[in-house]
């Protein structure tokens, strides 16, 4: 796949084998020491006692085993125990309902990185690398059963126009069913659902299991400030303020764009084709599919979002993940989000050094990194200065060209998830900042959970 490397310094497409990204996934949580990890362990219910949730599972051989949490996320998938505990229905947001038999094949004929989708009137085809091989799949039409489709007659000659079946070195066939539904809320007292057990959306426009991971970002930290912090839980309740019209948005776009291939008469299938064959005719149109730009950014409206002093402004950054470029610290590049580490970050703009005490001390409050990034063109200290209290980051691309033009001089106060939730000179800063923090610390809107003590004030060090 040949994704366009976008301005958080990721390609926005890739193709990813998920056996293997799931092991990565839990190396790196292993990697900081703070996570335990159980398999085969099957969750059978939940208690809500007053001050936390037992979980009760079955081990994997038949033990029964108990745990405490003081809260629980049931990530647990479309048929989420969790869910059910809490008597969320999922509803649907449309009556999209696709199947499509997948077939994964290793040792494919075709190298080739590319994706081919063929739409028909009747049926559609798609091709797409997989490691090792390639992932074929036949939408299934209405009458047709799952059994039908993984008959290896039905697969013979449904793929008699592109391979010999019988050559293929098939690992697994499957049929999937494609819905577009949302729980109504995404939590409820101490337990919070995410990814697939809170949402399900079709596939077209890969974004099911990038939308788990949003809620994952943006519940995470919100966890760490209560449980770490003593912030106040009803912090978590911006969870379902900020996931849920995002999540509700996703799902739209792509059942939009399931609809679109799932044209089922062919006047409606010709007209399609043609719509999309003048589109390729317009490069820009073309780009726009291809990059898939369609898909919703990201952009948050919430209390922990304060709106631009300067008009204009907000528009550009605020409530949207800031670019992450490339940085030179201390004579070593980085990724500015390695530099801002996983705390809060207030990240001055060619800022003056006269700003730093006042910038450094809000930035504790946050228990947050205070970060200086310069342009190399502009800036005569080109030196690397780390003191202690703030990291000096001179930015080595064009990512921030366009936040120089319109932000120097001015700090943003940047989220654990990235999110820019305030920028101004710092005297305006430091207003909203405090409106924010009232936000996360005030116990005026706090729920049915009581706060922790904070266990550890301290700021995470300042990496360099
Ligand atoms: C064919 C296909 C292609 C897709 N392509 C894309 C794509 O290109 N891009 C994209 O972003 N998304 C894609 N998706 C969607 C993506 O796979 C899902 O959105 C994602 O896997 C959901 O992750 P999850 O962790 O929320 O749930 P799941 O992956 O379903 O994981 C839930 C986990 O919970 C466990 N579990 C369930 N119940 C219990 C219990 N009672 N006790 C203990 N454990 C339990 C399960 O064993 C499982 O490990 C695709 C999906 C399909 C079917």
């Amino acid at each position: 796949m040949q994704g366009r490397i976008t301005e958080h310094n990721f390609p926005n497409r890739a193709a990813i084998f998920q056996p293997e990204f799931e092991k990565l996934l839990a190396g790196a949580a292993l990697d900081t020491q703070h996570v335990t990890i159980e398999f085969n362990r099957e969750v059978l219910r939940l208690n809500d006692e007053n001050d936390c949730v037992q979980v009760t599972a079955h081990g994997a051989n038949g033990e029964t085993l108990t745990y405490r949490a003081q809260y629980v996320v049931g990530a647990d998938g479309a048929h989420s125990v969790c869910r059910k505990h809490l008597g969320l229905p999922l509803n649907e947001v449309d009556k999209f309902d696709v199947r499509h038999v997948v077939i994964d094949v290793v040792d494919d004929i075709d190298p080739s990185p590319m994706a081919l989708t063929k739409m028909g009137w009747r049926r559609n085809f798609f091709s797409m690398p997989a490691p090792n091989g390639r992932r074929f799949e036949f939408s299934l039409r209405p009458d047709e059963t799952p059994e039908q489709l993984l008959d290896d007659d039905t697969l013979r000659r449904l793929f008699k126009p592109w391979r010999n079946y019988d050559d293929l070195k098939v690992i697994r066939k499957i049929v999937h069913t494609f819905r577009s539904r949302i729980v109504p809320q995404l939590s409820v007292g101490r337990i919070f659902l995410a990814g697939d057990a809170a949402h399900l959306m079709p596939i077209f426009g890969s974004q099911g299991m990038n939308s788990g991971a949003r809620d994952a970002n943006n519940l995470g930290w919100k966890l760490a400030m209560v449980i770490r912090h003593g912030a106040s839980p009803a912090l978590l309740d911006t969870y379902h303020e900020e996931r849920w019209e995002a999540v509700l948005k996703t799902i739209r776009m792509a059942t939009i764009n399931g609809k679109l291939q799932k044209v089922q008469s062919i006047p409606m299938s010709l007209l399609r084709d043609l719509f999309f064959g003048l589109l390729r005719l317009i490069p820009a149109a073309t780009r726009y599919i291809r990059e898939m730009r369609y898909i919703p950014k990201p952009f948050l409206r919430s209390s922990l979002v304060r709106p631009a002093h300067e008009k204009g402004a907000s528009k550009q950054l605020i409530g949207r993940i800031l670019p992450n470029p490339g940085v030179t610290v201390s004579g070593q590049g980085h990724l500015l989000d390695e530099v801002a580490g996983n705390s809060f970050a207030l990240i001055g703009i060619d800022t003056s050094e006269g700003d730093v005490g006042a910038a450094s001390a809000l930035a504790r409050r946050f228990f947050g990194n205070c970060i200086i990034v310069t342009q190399a063109a502009s800036s005569a200290d080109t030196d690397v200065h780390v003191n202690g209290q703030y990291v000096r980051a001179q930015v080595a691309d064009n990512r921030f060209d366009g936040i120089f033009e319109t932000y120097r001089g001015q700090w943003l106060l940047v989220r654990p998830d990235r999110v820019v939730a305030a920028a101004g000179p710092l005297s305006h800063l430091q207003a909203d900042a405090s409106a924010i923090l009232e936000t996360m610390f005030s116990e005026q809107h706090s729920s049915s959970h009581p706060a922790p003590p904070a266990s550890d004030p301290s700021p995470s060090p300042v990496p360099a």
